[in-house]
């Protein structure tokens, strides 16, 4: 049951061509899913008239978002023409803002990289948006077409009503307003989100079936600092004004951590569950002063015991938090992205006994699983963000 929020009643109501962009947008949801697939098949499982699927099929091939791809195979009549989603251009510009680097990428339909640049981030605001605003107003330049939407993934909390960063605790940087800086020079729509909630959109369409095909899940990112975004119930939960999901900053126990939080504090979750952490710890161990995560995690897969014991210390306290969140969301899946996945053959079954051990009551477990989406989650999240305004319904994100 979904409440009818009367404040936005300009976006609620059905006007004329509701029904038809609704079904529009179910077809190409349905294509991106089960590709290749045939007309036929759609209206199959739609229960759409054929010749209403024939119509959606044929503006969605207009637009160049679907393409026919081949003849099937026969299941009694005619032999089908097979749909795709179309891969041959960009439909999407992903603008990936972590701690250390920024990456740019342009993408297809089907969330696939075509062109990519990466450079520094620097603590420097308007360097860093001097050297975004360079390399996409190139991109820009080559376009077939110009109603592509950019996707901005930050490491901070967003106002997605208003596109202004409140607040990157690496950087300190507040307030900043990152959409109406790009979107002016560019003239392109830009939307900006915080950094797991990206991921999380990013898993509920190219994920693992596991995770895309659930209602609620939650998407962890270890990284430079903790994030976690809220899938619940087909959508992203932002709250007030975007700051939902800071579970990082959530309170643990007191002990107090060798490691500072992004935020400043010494007993957030972050503090004990982050790459930093990691590495802190792996150096206090063995008395070095390492900087490189993948450093420690490849020591750890050649059976290095310092490493092995910083990795499975942060192993700990990962698997404490993500039982305070299934005891608090009851999510029916987590699923962990960052560079920790690596090693998650090594680490999944104590995360799992971690996570079962801590939970007392008897409450609907949760499956925990490693992210598909690669090497750089955050950039498949920016990508996803761009990609909003052609595969989702408006009121699931923005
Ligand atoms: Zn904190």
């Amino acid at each position: 049951m979904r409440k009818i929020d009367i404040r936005t009643a300009k976006d609620q109501v059905a006007r004329s061509d509701t029904i038809r962009n609704i079904n529009k947008l179910v077809v190409l949801n349905y294509i991106r899913e089960f590709e290749p697939t045939s007309r036929a098949e759609i209206a199959r499982y739609t229960a759409l008239q054929r010749s209403t699927v024939s119509s959606l099929v044929t503006s969605l091939i207009e637009e160049g978002l679907v393409k026919e791809v081949g003849i099937g195979k026969s299941s009694g009549g005619r032999k089908p023409m097979l749909l795709e989603l179309s891969r041959d251009e960009e439909a999407a510009i992903g603008v990936d803002i972590t701690p250390s680097m920024t990456t740019i990428a342009t993408a297809n339909l089907a969330g696939e990289i075509l062109e990519k640049h990466s450079f520094p981030t620097f603590a420097d605001r308007e360097k860093t948006v001097s050297n975004i605003l360079r390399v996409l107003e190139k991109i820009k330049g080559k376009l077939r077409k110009n109603n592509i939407q950019i996707g901005v993934s930050v490491p901070g909390v967003v106002d997605d009503v208003s596109g202004v960063v409140i607040y990157i605790p690496f950087f300190g940087w507040e307030n900043w307003k990152l959409r109406e800086e790009l979107s002016k020079r560019l003239e392109l729509p830009v939307l900006v989100d915080n950094d797991a909630n990206a991921i999380a959109l990013a898993e509920s369409w190219f994920g693992k079936s596991e995770v895309r095909g659930v209602k609620s899940f939650i998407a962890v990112l270890v990284a430079e600092g903790l994030g976690t975004g809220i899938f619940f119930d087909g959508q992203i939960y932002r709250g007030n004004k975007g700051a939902a999901g800071e579970f990082g900053h959530m309170t643990i126990g007191k002990q107090r951590s060798d490691t500072t939080c992004s935020c400043g504090g010494r007993y957030c979750l972050e503090a004990f569950v982050s790459n930093k952490a990691t590495l802190n710890r792996y150096n206090k161990l063995a008395g070095k002063a390492e900087d490189d995560i993948e450093k420690v995690f490849d020591l750890v897969l050649r059976g290095d015991k310092k490493a092995l014991e910083a990795v499975f210390e942060t192993v700990d306290f990962l698997g404490l938090g993500i039982a305070n969140l299934i005891v608090g969301l009851s999510p029916e899946v987590v699923v962990i992205a960052g560079k920790i996945t690596r090693l998650w053959n090594l680490i999944q079954p104590t995360l799992i006994e971690k996570v079962s051990s801590t939970i007392k009551q008897k409450i609907p477990t949760a499956k925990i699983t490693a992210s598909t989406l690669g090497e750089n989650p955050t950039l498949l999240g920016a990508i996803s963000l761009s990609l909003v305004k052609k595969f989702a319904k408006v009121d699931l994100v923005v």
